[in-house]
């Protein structure tokens, strides 16, 4: 059994599907040419075949310029003077067909790299990507590929990509990762997409090999490779369980988020895009509390448009109908790079170039977003945030852009919404403390408690050795929140959180006592925190909270909160 972070919720038995791409050995042999060239001409034609299989799959989700480079590597491994170069060469030389397609590849991506045109050197990529392709199937490997599962699997990966994640089909049914923590974003995109995934699982790319049976536990973190029959149908059990609870939560889909002595909190949904807005309001969700915007950057090979943006946020907007929707602006850098975009070498991207501070030197990216935004703000209650907000004047500085956007854009005889409210996110210490004097100029806050715990706790979100330190129940924690909720009622202003602790259950009563009033969270927790809040008395919790705030340490926290309500 290997131990790692239960990430999303849920029990999944499959087989393995290993995410590694091969490592392609070749040796020089004497061999016999006949053979050889009979093998080659088999492992052409499967190349050709698989690089027709995938495009035909990635003709449902990829556009006519994006497959455009399957037809090129299909051109490619079609070229007779290809072929005929390593048919000649087995032939004379007498030697493998690896090793033949090997050598007169070099040559190719050789004379291809040399030359002074850049449409000749981006054919160099592609002969190494067909020949890669044809040497894995005369040596009888695998390439892997998310979108062509086509049995039950659970994949199992060193970490998996936004663009991995997205390639993922209804036959995954559930990840396994060697790194990450309970908050990064693979874990984030786990419970999106509603499926099971245990993260920072160390020793599990050695451990499991493609095929083997699995059996991951992602409600305690556990994952067990071909386990005997009586501890598959414990599984079995399990997961029939699970699915069963997640079930008797559906009669709250409708049910309001009032506590037992009438205090009504907002429970909101957190989404990556327009696709994910169904799954917000399946689970009864009240509005979204979070839109990651990067992911429409980070699934692009280029900045999207302000009308391709403009786009997006309206059908978000359209789709929760009328419900609030709060949209953070770009948060990309940190872990969250894009292809297109060199960022600066840093030695702490995380307290790097990113999010906003990366937003007001580039305005030119920042300026698109927000006009956008504004564009599609007819279209429902668009509530806008900035993320990593650590000074007044950052805000500031923002907030005037994006009011400098906005008259620009009615000055152009564009309809705006002018309930727009303009808020920021609450994830760096320095904005918690001080949120009193932030409250003055915000509409709203936002607590990330995904960076304010990495940043409190000086514990990298990433990192499977120091993850023992997000401890959303630390009182600091506890006290940070406090004066981010506090700052923004004296100032009349709401404050919500969206970082994985607002859906925490044990969190629950200690957000409601603190005062929180709107909780955003992964769709699948939200019916979970519903049935907390409801059968929860907001005055008992006020206790509960002053208590916990005094106390030591999180375990101190968490049994207090245990005591209470189990
Ligand atoms: C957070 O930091 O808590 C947050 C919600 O943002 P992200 O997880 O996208 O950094
Ligand atoms: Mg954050």
């Amino acid at each position: 059994m290997l131990k790692g972070i239960a990430a999303s919720s849920g029990v999944a038995i499959a087989k393995v599907y290993k995410l590694e791409q091969p490592t392609v050995e070749i040796v020089k042999k004497d061999a016999d040419p006949a053979a050889e060239v009979a093998k080659f001409n088999e492992a052409l034609e499967k190349t050709k075949n698989d690089i027709e299989r995938i495009k035909e799959i990635a003709s449902k989700r990829l556009s006519e310029e994006e497959l455009a480079v399957f037809d090129a590597h299909l051109m490619m491994a079609s070229d007779p003077d290809l072929s005929a170069q390593i048919i000649s060469m087995i032939e004379n030389d007498k030697v493998n067909a690896d090793y033949a397609t090997e050598t007169v590849a070099n040559q190719m991506i050789m004379i291809f790299e040399s030359m002074d045109n850049d449409y000749m050197r981006e054919r160099a990529a592609d002969i190494k990507d067909v020949t890669f392709r044809l040497k894995c199937n005369l040596l009888g490997l695998m390439i892997p590929d998310l979108s062509l599962i086509n049995e039950d699997s659970v994949v199992v990966a060193y970490d998996l990509t936004p663009s991995d994640t997205a390639q993922l089909n209804t036959y995954a049914k559930g990840f396994a990762t060697a790194i990450g923590g309970r908050t990064s974003h693979s874990a984030i995109m786990a419970r999106s997409l509603e499926i099971p995934a245990v993260v920072g699982c160390s020793g599990i790319m050695e451990e499991a090999k493609h095929g083997d049976v699995i059996v991951m536990d992602a409600l305690e973190g556990e994952v067990l490779l071909n386990p005997d029959e009586a501890t598959i149908q414990k599984y079995e059990a399990k997961a029939k369980a699970y699915a069963e609870e997640k079930e008797a939560l559906k009669v709250l889909k409708t049910a309001k988020s009032v506590s037992t002595d009438g205090h009504q909190v907002e429970l909101a949904g957190n989404i990556g895009g327009a696709k994910d807005v169904e799954g917000v309001l399946n689970n009864g969700g009240e509005g979204v509390g979070l839109f990651r915007t990067e992911f429409l950057y980070m699934n692009s090979d280029h900045f999207p448009t302000e009308d391709e943006q403009f786009e997006a946020y309206k059908e978000v907007l359209t789709g929760m109908g009328g419900r609030k929707v709060v949209v953070r602006t770009l948060d990309i850098g940190g872990d969250k790079k894009l292809s297109y975009f060199e960022f600066p070498e840093e030695m702490n991207p995380f307290l790097g170039y990113r999010a906003i501070r990366l937003c007001l030197d580039r305005t030119d990216i920042f300026r698109t977003q927000l006009r956008a935004l504004i564009r599609a703000s007819v279209y429902g209650k668009l509530c806008i945030m900035f993320p990593m907000i650590a000074t007044v004047k950052e805000f500031r500085d923002a907030k005037a852009i994006f009011n400098e956007e906005k008259a620009k854009l009615i000055s152009e005889g564009v309809k705006v919404a002018d309930n727009i409210e303009v808020g920021m996110m609450v994830e760096i210490p320095a904005a918690a403390v001080n949120a009193d004097n932030f409250a003055k100029e915000a509409d709203f806050f936002s607590i990330g408690t995904n960076d304010l715990i990495q940043y409190t706790m000086a514990a990298d979100r990433m990192s499977e050795h120091v993850s023992y330190l997000y401890q959303p129940y630390n009182p600091s924690i506890l006290r940070l929140v406090k004066a981010t909720i506090d700052g923004a009622h004296k100032e009349g202003k709401w404050a919500g959180m969206c970082g994985e602790m607002a859906g925490e259950p044990y969190a629950v009563p200690l957000l409601l006592g603190l005062g929180l009033d709107e909780f955003s969270m992964s769709a699948t927790s939200i019916l979970k925190a519903r049935k907390m809040v409801t059968s929860l008395s907001k005055a008992e919790c006020e206790k509960l909270a002053a208590e916990a705030i005094q106390l030591s340490t999180a375990e101190e926290v968490l049994d207090l909160v245990k005591s209470k309500v189990d």
